[in-house]
């Protein structure tokens, strides 16, 4: 681990506003180095997103920091997370939850991040392939939900499958240049909705899978 490199983005994020010891502590904990390809390597620890396989992203550290921050994560709680890419998200996630549910439409990026947290000793995070805008209804519900690709519109699968009391965090837009973060929470009493950030995201691709991911 690139203990200076980890310390000038603990620093950024920080500066940020992200103030939540716990997130920033789970950060700490993953080497990010792991999760890009060695080309990007010297670039692991910089404050931007970069590529991975199949025209897909590993996210910005200020975003996954910021939406693990919105999520309020406990330690005896079920997460959801949606687009598994690198399994980066799903490894911070994994420091902070019991148990991480994560869903991935592209095969090999599903079975690359399985081998890699395994490597890592990370092992209360579950993998499944397909659509994951449909959410895992065997596993529902789940007391937090992460969407880590841009939806359309508010995933409706997802929201009934929020457990009540629940936290749901999707980027929302179709325009790539005006999406925004959403939360939104269940109560008895009903849906409570507010945005959190800008972002840009990959899109959350519903439906058939290209010929090239299903290896
Ligand atoms: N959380 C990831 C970010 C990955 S980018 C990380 O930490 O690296 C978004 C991912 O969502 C891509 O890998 C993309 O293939 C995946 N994705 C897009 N639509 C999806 C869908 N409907 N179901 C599951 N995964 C999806």
């Amino acid at each position: 681990m690139n203990v200076p490199a980890l310390q000038r983005l603990l620093a950024e994020l920080r500066s940020s506003g992200i103030a939540d010891e716990k997130v920033l502590g789970a950060i700490a904990a993953v080497d990010r180095e792991r999760f890009v390809s060695p080309t990007f390597a010297e670039r692991a620890w910089d404050n931007t997103a970069l590529p991975i396989a199949f025209g897909q992203t590993i996210s910005q550290p200020l975003v996954v920091a910021a939406m693990t921050e919105a999520l309020r994560v406990g330690p005896r709680m079920k997460v959801l997370e949606v687009g598994t890419g690198s399994g980066y998200q799903a490894a911070v996630l994994a420091k902070l939850a019991r148990r991480v549910y994560t869903v991935e439409r592209y095969k090999p990026l599903s079975k690359e991040a399985e081998r890699l947290l395994i490597e890592l000793g990370i092992f209360n995070v579950v993998f499944d392939v397909g659509d994951g805008s449909k959410g895992w209804p065997g596993q529902a519900p789940f007391d937090r939900i992460i969407v880590t690709a841009a939806a359309d519109e508010r995933p409706q699968a997802l929201i009934d499958q929020l457990a009540v009391g629940g936290i749901l965090i999707v980027p929302v837009g179709r325009d790539p240049t005006a999406q925004v973060v959403e939360r939104i929470v269940k109560s008895e009493s009903g849906l409570k909705r507010d945005t959190l950030m800008p972002v840009r995201f990959v899109p959350l691709v519903t439906g058939a899978l290209p010929v090239l991911g299903q290896g």
